[in-house]
């Protein structure tokens, strides 16, 4: 906590995998002797830079840009850039954190890293993102390259600002390096499914869970917190098991309703407009926005956190408790407190952490910069089967860990401890570094 004051997010994530850690430590002391642990909370590099940029009134506006460039053992760095103004070093370490053994659970040889900015690309015209974009860009690019660090997009970075990201990248180096970014477009070097991936992996992972119980989606009512990338791809998976997803939501409230969610209406609304709740409620006769207390009161039979750190809390976990919710997977990154958690614990429910529940989002970049590096495209069927298999490993290593270590069902602990002896066996065998 002293070398690193005032990152709890940081904090928090750090805690939540040593505190699974004991068991394994006991058993194999050459981890203590080795000081993984210490090594594991001090990233490999971290940069720090001033992304300066014009807006549209021609004022020239500041903002500050990050990339934590967390872990190499087992392949280059990996994981997304996110553009939000709650961005700062805690929150792009803890998100490098947990990418670490995220990446490490997923099977694929990628190491962890993160990064982003405290910039707010809502209300920001086409042109402003771009020129923000270039400007990002313009520095990031000499930390970058398919051996060293391949970032993807995360809160407020689609497709849009990889496209904006990789042609900045593609001028400065004088080079079409396509295994550079992941979450390109499909002519231009990416991957079908990538960007389904994390939604429909996040439910892929929710009916495995609930598969060990003899019971899976179909008929059941799921309800989906965000309205972006991750939570939209998870209602379609949803609805396509036979779920009904009944709400979902935004910055601005959450939206109930109750006949379903109607996907084309919401893709429409969010991906092609780049609209609010509201103009959906507008559209969708029956639907109601809500825009004070928590989508959490809607009662659910499966929560699915998909849009920011800390959304639900103990309050939250004890209405849904008493709403009867038998599962909660997490599509977002670190979305439930620890307070939260535990009460689901306590409670017996199936809970899928978030570096299980949404590692299908990585996986499918690594499978991008497998395409990318064989000049090659896959087909959607073929691609989400390789997802959906990675999925299915990625659930029975944590259950298979979590048995091992006297932890039934706790994915949570199998998870930790997984991804931590993988990643902390390649960091013995390559020495003190
Ligand atoms: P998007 O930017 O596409 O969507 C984020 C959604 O969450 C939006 O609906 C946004 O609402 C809402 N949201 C974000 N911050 C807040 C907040 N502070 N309060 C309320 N609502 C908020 O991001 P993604 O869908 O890509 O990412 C969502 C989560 O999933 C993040 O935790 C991310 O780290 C995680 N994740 C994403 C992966 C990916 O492949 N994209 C992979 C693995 C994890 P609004 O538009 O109003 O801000």
């Amino acid at each position: 906590l002293r070398r690193n004051p005032g990152e709890a997010e940081f904090h928090q994530a750090v805690r939540e995998v040593f505190d699974s850690l004991g068991p394994v430590l006991r058993k194999n002391p050459r981890y203590v002797d080795a000081a993984v642990l210490e090594r594991l909370c001090e990233p490999e590099r971290q940069i720090i830079f001033r992304v300066p940029w014009v807006d549209d009134a021609g004022r020239v506006r500041i903002n500050r840009g990050f990339r934590v460039e967390y872990n190499s053992a087992l392949g280059p760095y990996k994981g997304g850039l996110r553009f939000h103004p709650s961005v700062y070093l805690g929150i792009v370490k803890f998100l490098g954190f947990e990418q670490i053994f995220k990446n490490a659970l997923s099977g694929m040889p990628i190491g962890g890293g993160k990064g982003g900015s405290d910039f707010d690309p809502r209300g920001r015209s086409q042109h402003e993102i771009m020129r923000f974009c270039q400007s990002f860009m313009t520095e990031l690019y000499r930390h970058l390259g398919e051996y060293t660090d391949v970032p993807a997009g995360d809160i407020g970075v689609g497709q849009r600002e990889i496209g904006y990201l990789f042609g900045q990248y593609k001028r400065i180096t004088n080079r079409y390096e396509s295994g550079v970014l992941t979450g390109k477009g499909i002519s231009w070097g990416g991957s079908l499914v990538r960007t389904e991936a994390t939604g429909y992996g996040t439910v892929l992972f929710a009916n495995e869970m609930l598969a060990t119980k003899g019971q899976d989606l179909d008929g059941r009512r799921v309800t989906v917190s965000g309205s972006g990338n991750v939570a939209i791809f998870a209602i379609e998976k949803a609805t396509q098991l036979g779920a009904t997803a009944v709400a979902f939501s935004d910055s601005s409230g959450y939206v109930v309703d109750e006949a379903g969610v109607d996907l084309e209406l919401l893709k429409e609304v969010k991906l092609v407009d780049r609209g609010r709740a509201k103009d959906y409620v507008d559209r969708r006769p029956g639907s109601r926005l809500v825009t004070d207390g928590s989508i959490w009161d809607v009662p659910t039979d499966v929560a699915l956190p998909c849009a920011t750190q800390n959304e639900l809390d103990e309050n939250d976990a004890r209405t849904l408790l008493t709403n009867g919710v038998v599962a909660v997977a997490e599509g977002a990154n670190m979305p439930t407190t620890p307070e939260a958690l535990r009460l689901f614990q306590e409670a017996g429910t199936l809970f899928a952490p978030g570096k299980a529940a949404n590692a299908g989002g990585v996986a499918t970049s690594a499978l991008e910069m497998q395409q990318n590096a064989s000049r090659d495209s896959w087909t959607f069927e073929y691609t989400e089967e390789r997802l959906a298999d990675i999925m299915r490993d990625v659930h029975a290593r944590c259950a298979a860990t979590a048995d091992e270590y006297g932890r039934p069902g706790d994915y949570v602990v199998g998870a930790n401890i997984a991804g931590f002896i993988k990643v902390a066996d390649a960091m013995l065998a390559q020495g003190v570094i």
